[in-house]
């Protein structure tokens, strides 16, 4: 036995989340977007159940040689390409499909002397000013590439930056369909929140992420409530102190909070060095021996506080979920200021993980 903490990785929950992303874009491929270690869930331990996508899109290339190795053979798309030309040849060796979005990538693609050739994703910058060639430079890119040896299929690839909000993409679509105009080639452009909620941007490719782990694109739960997703992160814990305050007593460092009567507390070993935000403030949500309940004071490097109010029979080794099916990530996120994403990339290396 160690520390009580876990993270359960949930394989149904991913299967699930999957099979929820062809229904909502029943006519295109997915690329499960398994970059940053499966969003904190293990690259290993992640992609056999999402092993039904039409391909894995990430960033390093280690993770796509670990993919190979592994024994998944279909496509694997390095979102930003290779940052150094040397990457060509290990792009050429394990087949990976690679995109293109500076000049430098361009020349460097032309001069390489590679065994075959190799797909390409054209990124384009429609407006989100992250990677990606300017719309007018598309066309000529396009031809450029279209005539390489070193290349084969080309797909456009575009990126929104608001495809959370109803209104968000239509200007993107916009300078997407002029850029693109004349140019016949199958075309990526939906994140998860596009693959939900813009149905129209879903064509040859869609490119969900954040919804495979079963939290929302849009960093508020209710917006995903209804579309079946389940969370694949478990994050849990147990009570491993308790303390009786009286009006006045404070806990923690600083003392953020100080009790107003009598009141039972639980100090539960989760700290912000396993991954759960500091920026958590009292009464972010946590479920104690399948009870709601809140934090209480500040989140330590080891420790919490949790308030035993609605929960009198919680004691020592009292179950507790951080996140999971009961408590959701987004919920914890909203209440610390950031997003799912970032607390289940964050999940600490000294987390026990098991699968399930
Ligand atoms: C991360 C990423 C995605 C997936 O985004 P989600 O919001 O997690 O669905 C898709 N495309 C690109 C280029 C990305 O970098």
């Amino acid at each position: 036995m160690t520390r009580p903490i876990q993270a359960i990785i949930h394989h149904d929950a991913l299967r699930n989340n999957l099979r929820q992303v062809r229904t909502a874009a029943p006519q295109a491929r997915a690329w499960a977007v398994v970059k940053a270690s499966a969003y904190g869930h293990g690259l290993a331990r992640a992609w056999p159940a999402l092993c039904d996508a039409d391909g894995f899109a990430l960033l390093n290339i280690e993770e796509a040689v670990l993919l190979r190795e592994q024994g998944w053979k279909g496509p694997i798309l390095l979102l930003e390409g290779f940052f150094y030309a040397e990457e060509l040849k290990l792009i050429d060796e394990y087949r990976l499909t690679t995109s293109i979005h500076s000049n430098w990538q361009l020349k460097a693609l032309a001069d390489a002397r590679l065994k075959a050739p190799v797909d390409v994703y054209l990124k384009m910058n429609s407006g989100m000013n992250r990677l990606g060639f300017a719309p007018d430079r598309v066309h000529t890119v396009w031809q450029r590439l279209r005539y390489l040896g070193n290349v084969g299929t080309v797909t456009l690839m575009s990126h929104f930056a608001n495809a959370d909000s109803p209104d968000g993409i239509a200007r993107p679509l916009q300078v997407i369909e002029q850029a693109l105009e004349g140019i016949d080639a199958p075309r990526s452009l939906a994140n998860s929140a596009a693959t939900l909620w813009h149905p129209e941007t879903h064509h040859q490719w869609v490119r969900p992420g954040i919804v495979l782990y079963g939290a929302s694109p849009s960093g508020r739960w209710q917006d995903i409530a209804g579309c079946g997703l389940q969370p694949a992160m478990t994050l849990k814990s147990e009570i491993i102190g308790v303390q009786t305050l009286k009006a006045g007593d404070g806990v923690g460092y600083g003392s953020r909070w100080r009790a107003r009567g009598e009141q039972r507390i639980g100090i539960v070993a989760c700290g912000y060095a396993d991954g759960y935000p500091r920026t958590a403030p009292n009464g972010t949500p946590v479920l104690v021996d399948g009870s709601r309940t809140g934090t209480l004071g500040m989140v330590s490097m080891d420790m919490l506080a949790v308030d035993l109010t609605p929960c009198p029979q919680a004691g020592i080794g009292s179950p507790v979920e951080l996140w999971g099916s009961q408590i959701k990530i987004d919920d914890v996120a909203a209440a610390a200021g950031t997003i799912g994403y970032e607390l289940m990339c964050a999940l600490a290396p000294r987390v026990p993980v098991v699968t399930e």
